[in-house]
C-alpha cells in the first residue's frame, strides 16, 4: 500500500475516540465546558441512555457570535495560548478537542448567546460538517444538545452498554462534578424524570444527601487539614469521608478532585486505604469524596486524552497529606482499636481467620441477637418455646411452611463425611463455638459458619426456584445513590428471583416491600445496600452466576458477626445446621468454618508424645 495522508474526516474520527468513548464522556466534556463557562446552573438532559439525545443547559457567560464556528474548530480554545499556560492552567478544558470531536460524531445543534451581546447564534452540524447557522434570540448560555452519537461510527456504537449501564456511567459523572461543584445547581433527566438535582448552596454535605441518602450523609466525617504545619504544605485536603462503620464492598465511591478536576488515580487510592488500615475488613472500603488542592504548577494535567489522571511534582507530599488529614479525621471521630494479631497455632495451618473478626469484636456495639434475624429464645428453653429445629438460625421458615408440625426430624443424628457429629461446649470470646469430636476439639467460626448455613438454605430455594419470600409489616423506603436508580430498575426480575420484591418510588427512592425468608430481620436498606454492588459492576455474567454472587454477599452481610453472644440452645442450632450442609468446611467465600485440633495435636502440644 502506497502511503496516503488521512483525510480530515477520518483524522477526526479517530481523534474523537481517544476523547469521546461513550455518552458519559460527552456529559463529562460539556459539563467540563458549562464549569469552565462559570455556569452557576446545569441542566442535563438524556434520553436512550445518552444514544439518542443529551442535551446540556447552562447559564454560563456564553460564546460570542463571531467565537461559535471556531469553538467547533479542532484545537481551538479560549483556555491556553502557549504549552507553559498548562502549569498555571484553572481551567477544566484547555486542549480546544471536545467540540470539535462530539460535533465530528454525532448530529448537534448549539444554541448560545453570550453576555455581552443581544442576540444569540445557532448552529447546527452533523459529523463535523456545519449546516446551518443563523441568529436568535436566547438568554444568555449556552445549550448544546448531541444527538444520534456515534450514528457515523457504527464500530463505537457496537462497544456501547446497554442503556441502563450508559445511564448509570453519565450518573455517575453528574454526581460525581455537583460533589466537587456545590454552588453549582445541577439537575439531570433521563427520559424526562428529574433523577438527580442539587440546590447550589454550596454546601457539599447537602449535595451527599442527593448523591446518597440524608442517613449515609450523616455518617460522613468533614475531613481535617494534615495539621498545624499546614502553611509549610502546598497540599490543601477537604471533603468527607465515611466513618469505619460506613462501608462498601467495592471502591468505587471513593472519589477524587484535583483542583477541581475528577481524576482517577492508584497512588492517592493506596494513601486512602493505607489511613483506614485495620479500620475496616479486609475488601471493604469506605466512602471518600476528596478535594485535593496543589498550585497549578505543581500538577501536570495534560497526560491522558481525557484529563482523567495527572502527575504530580511533589507526589509524595500529596500522599502524605491525604494519609494524615484522613488518619486525623478517623482518629478524632472515634479512637483507633487496637489490633491484635492473631497467634496460629503451631499446626502448619497457620490461617489468620480471626484477623477481620478481632477488630470488629472490639468495636462492635453491644451484642444485639435480634439483629440477625433469630427467633430463639435467649433465655434457656422456656417450656412453651418451639424445639429448636423449627425456628432455625434465620432460616425457620422454609421449615416451618414445608414439614407439619412435630414431624420427626430428618436424619438428625447422621454424621456426614465432610463434618463429624459435635457435641457444643461453648462459646468463646463471643466469636467461636468450641466443640468436641470424635477426634478432638472443633473451633467453629460462628460468622463463617452462619454464612455458609445461610448460603446453603438460599441456594437450596433457589435451586427450587422457590425462594420464600417474606412480605414487611410496613414498606420500607430506601434512598439508593442516583447511579444505581436504573441499575435496579433493570434489574427488578433478578431481584425478584431472590425473594426482594423492589418498586421505584420516585427519584432515587425504592418501595422494598418484602425480602428472602432466610434474611430474616436483616434491615432493608442494608440488604438492598449489598445488593447493588453487585449491579455495580460493569460486566454482567450469566444471570445464574450473578444471583449466586448476590446471594453470597447478602448471606455475608446478614449472618451473625463475631462479638455476638450466643445462647446455649443457639450454639447447638448453628453447629446442628452446619452438620446438615454440603460443604461444611468453608464458608461461600473459602474461608475455613473451622479449625480441628486433633487428639493428637494436643498430646505432643503437651509433650505427653
Ligand atoms: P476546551 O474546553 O478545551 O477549550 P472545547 O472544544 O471543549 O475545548 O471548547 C472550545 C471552546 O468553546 C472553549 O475554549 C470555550 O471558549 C468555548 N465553549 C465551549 N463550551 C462553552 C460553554 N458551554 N459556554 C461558553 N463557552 C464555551
Ligand atoms: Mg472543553
Amino acid at each position: 500500500m502506497t502511503i496516503k495522508a488521512l483525510a480530515d474526516h477520518v483524522v477526526s474520527q479517530i481523534a474523537a475516540g481517544e476523547v469521546i468513548e461513550r455518552p458519559a464522556s460527552v456529559i463529562k466534556e460539556l459539563t467540563e465546558n458549562a464549569l469552565d463557562a462559570g455556569a452557576t446552573s446545569i441542566t442535563i438532559e438524556v434520553e436512550g441512555g445518552g444514544r439518542n439525545l443529551m442535551r446540556i443547559s447552562d447559564n454560563g457567560s456564553g460564546i460570542r457570535m463571531d467565537e461559535v464556528e471556531l469553538a467547533f474548530a479542532r484545537h481551538a480554545t479560549s483556555k491556553l495560548e502557549n504549552a507553559d499556560d498548562l502549569f498555571s492552567i484553572a481551567t477544566l478544558g484547555f486542549r480546544g478537542e471536545a467540540l470539535a470531536s462530539i460535533s465530528s460524531v454525532s448530529r448537534l445543534s448549539c444554541v448560545s448567546r453570550h453576555r455581552d451581546e443581544d442576540m444569540g447564534t445557532q448552529i447546527k452540524m452533523e459529523g463535523g460538517t456545519l449546516l446551518q447557522r443563523r441568529s436568535i434570540g436566547a438568554p444568555a448560555g449556552t445549550v448544546i444538545s448531541v444527538e444520534n452519537l456515534f450514528f457515523n461510527v457504527p464500530a463505537r456504537l457496537k462497544f456501547l452498554k446497554s442503556d441502563s449501564a450508559e445511564r448509570s456511567h453519565i450518573s455517575r459523572i453528574v454526581s460525581r462534578y455537583a460533589m466537587a461543584y456545590p454552588h453549582v445547581r445541577f439537575r439531570l433527566e433521563h427520559d424526562n424524570r428529574t433523577v438527580f438535582q442539587t440546590t447550589g448552596s454550596g454546601n457539599l454535605q447537602d449535595v451527599l444527601v442527593s448523591v446518597y441518602n440524608a442517613d449515609t450523609a450523616k455518617q460522613m466525617l468533614p475531613v481535617k487539614q494534615p495539621d498545624e504545619r499546614v502553611e509549610e504544605h502546598t497540599t490543601r485536603v477537604s471533603g468527607y469521608i465515611s466513618a469505619p462503620s460506613l462501608n462498601r464492598g467495592n471502591n468505587r465511591e471513593i472519589t477524587f478532585f484535583v483542583n477541581g478536576r475528577w481524576v482517577q488515580d492508584r497512588k492517592l487510592q493506596a494513601a486512602v486505604t493505607q489511613a483506614y488500615h485495620t479500620m475496616l475488613m479486609v475488601q471493604r472500603y469506605p466512602y471518600v469524596v476528596l478535594m485535593i488542592d496543589v498550585p497549578p504548577d505543581e500538577v501536570d494535567v495534560n497526560v491522558h486524552p481525557t484529563k482523567a489522571e495527572v502527575r504530580f511534582r511533589f507526589a509524595d507530599r500529596v500522599f502524605s497529606a491525604i494519609n494524615r488529614s484522613l488518619r486525623n479525621t478517623l482518629v478524632e471521630a472515634a479512637p483507633v482499636p487496637e489490633f491484635i494479631e492473631p497467634r496460629g497455632w503451631s499446626t502448619g495451618e497457620n490461617r489468620q481467620i480471626s484477623s477481620p473478626a478481632t477488630w470488629e469484636r472490639k468495636t462492635a456495639p453491644a451484642p444485639d441477637v435480634l439483629d440477625w434475624g433469630l427467633n430463639l429464645p435467649t433465655q434457656p428453653a422456656q417450656p412453651v418455646a418451639p424445639p429448636p429445629s423449627q425456628t432455625g438460625i434465620g432460616l425457620g421458615t422454609p421449615t416451618q411452611t414445608e414439614m407439619p408440625v412435630g414431624a420427626p426430624e430428618p436424619q438428625q443424628e447422621m454424621a456426614t463425611p465432610e463434618m463429624p457429629l459435635l457435641r457444643v461446649i461453648g462459646q468463646i470470646g463471643a466469636s467461636y463455638i468450641v466443640a468436641e469430636g470424635p477426634d478432638g476439639l472443633y473451633l467453629i467460626d460462628q460468622h463463617a459458619a452462619h454464612e455458609r448455613i445461610l448460603y446453603e438454605a438460599f441456594m437450596a430455594e433457589h435451586a427450587r426456584s422457590k425462594i420464600a419470600s417474606q412480605g414487611l409489616l410496613q414498606p420500607a423506603a430506601v434512598d439508593v445513590p442516583v447511579e444505581a436508580v436504573s441499575l435496579i430498575n433493570d434489574n427488578l426480575d433478578v431481584m425478584n428471583g431472590i425473594g426482594f420484591e423492589v418498586e421505584p418510588f420516585g427519584g432515587n427512592t425504592f418501595l422494598v416491600r418484602s425480602m428472602p425468608a432466610v434474611l430474616g430481620q436483616m434491615n432493608p436498606e442494608k440488604a438492598l445496600r449489598v445488593v447493588i454492588e453487585d449491579f455495580e459492576c460493569d460486566e454482567t455474567p450469566f444471570q445464574n452466576e450473578f444471583e449466586k454472587k448476590i446471594i453470597a454477599r447478602v448471606c455475608k452481610r446478614a449472618s451473625v458477626k463475631a462479638g455476638q453472644v450466643l445462647s446455649g440452645v443457639e450454639q447447638k442450632e448453628m453447629v446442628r445446621q452446619l452438620e446438615q450442609c454440603d460443604s461444611p468446611r468453608t464458608c461461600p467465600h473459602g474461608r475455613p468454618t473451622m479449625i480441628h485440633l486433633s487428639v493428637d495435636l494436643l498430646e505432643k502440644q503437651f509433650q505427653r508424645k
